[in-house]
């Protein structure tokens, strides 16, 4: 019930693994590419069953938290299985193609009253393209609507393979400065840029995919400053006029909070507010007046209450 991830209503399938590792990142479940074990100490009732069951002994008990050691756990999921509140949880199933096909058939209905369909993201999609590839077909084939969510780092090979069987694609261009962009996500831009632009020159030639949408995460401090936004604007009017329908600003969210502490890693964003909804008005006002056409520029995502109202 996905209504952010391509046009109306979408099941979306999130693939581990990422070619990036954005500072922000709203899924860190997402950036490696094996299964994880994680605790939920909410509901963690200090029980000990994940400790006394693990044949690896790859579990300590310590002030009431508890601390797997990764060198030893196998990700066998017997402390899965042995939790009697579901605080152990393995993130990450490896699915095969048929079963995950009839998985997402199954929304067919919602798919076909709301002109939906399936979105394949992540992490990054780009990264598993033979298996991407072959799910898209296989959606096609049973007239599922499809798109893939992509940041671009990826081959020129698979990000076209992939552009070739998707209605929608989804490109994210978050810093224009290829220094910053570095600095923020481990990487530098260039070929993120470069492969975009090769997808306007497809969509000129071949007219697949029917749709790109460009999303900018509005990170505080970071992303969401008028330099950044005017370059992309600039950047978008000058290779991507025509082709690109739509350039949504999605707004900072602080929702993965708990994620990374399941995960054992610290955000460096905790505790940063939402943008107010006058930030996110002004940032959408700087993108409409960077150069592309106003009409394609949409700012989403929740803001701040009581605040620059
Ligand atoms: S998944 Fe298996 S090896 Fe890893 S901590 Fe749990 S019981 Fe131990
Ligand atoms: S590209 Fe997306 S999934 Fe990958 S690290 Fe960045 S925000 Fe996370």
């Amino acid at each position: 019930m996905s209504t952010e991830d391509g046009p109306g209503l979408r099941t979306t399938v999130f693939l581990k693994g990422c070619s990036l590792q954005c500072s922000w990142c709203h899924n860190p479940e997402a950036m490696c590419m094996g299964p994880q074990l994680v605790w939920h100490s909410s509901k963690c009732i200090g029980a000990g069953a994940c400790e006394a069951v693990c044949p690896e002994d790859a579990i300590v008990r310590r002030d009431g938290t508890i601390i797997v050691d990764s060198a030893r756990c196998t990700l066998c999921g017997d402390c899965v299985e042995g939790c009697p509140s579901a605080a152990m949880e393995i993130l990450g199933t490896v699915w095969e193609l048929d079963a995950l096909v009839a998985e997402v058939a199954k929304d067919r209905s919602y798919f076909d009253i709301s002109g939906g369909g399936v979105t394949i993201s992540g992490g990054e999609p780009g990264l598993q393209a033979p298996f991407v590839g072959a799910f898209l077909d296989r959606c096609r084939a049973l007239g599922l609507g499809t798109a893939v969510d992509t940041a671009g780092l990826i081959s020129r090979t698979a990000l076209v393979e992939l552009a070739r069987r998707s209605d929608v694609v989804l490109y994210d261009l978050k810093e224009i400065d290829s220094g910053r962009h570095a600095c923020v996500t481990g990487q530098p831009n260039e070929r993120i840029l470069g492969n975009v632009i090769a997808l306007g020159e497809l969509m000129r030639a071949e007219g697949c995919p029917r749709d790109l949408w460009i999303r900018t995460p509005l990170i505080p401090g970071v992303t969401a400053t008028e330099e950044n936004l005017r370059g992309i604007g600039a950047f978008l009017a000058e290779h991507l006029a025509g082709v690109v329908s739509r350039w949504e600003l999605c707004a900072f969210n602080n929702l993965a909070a708990d994620k990374y502490g399941r995960l054992g890693l610290e955000w460096p964003f905790q505790g940063v507010p939402l943008l107010t909804r006058q930030q996110l008005r002004d940032a959408e006002n700087v993108a409409r007046d960077s150069g592309v056409d106003p009409a394609i520029v949409i700012a989403t995502g929740r803001t701040r209450v009581g605040e620059g109202e």
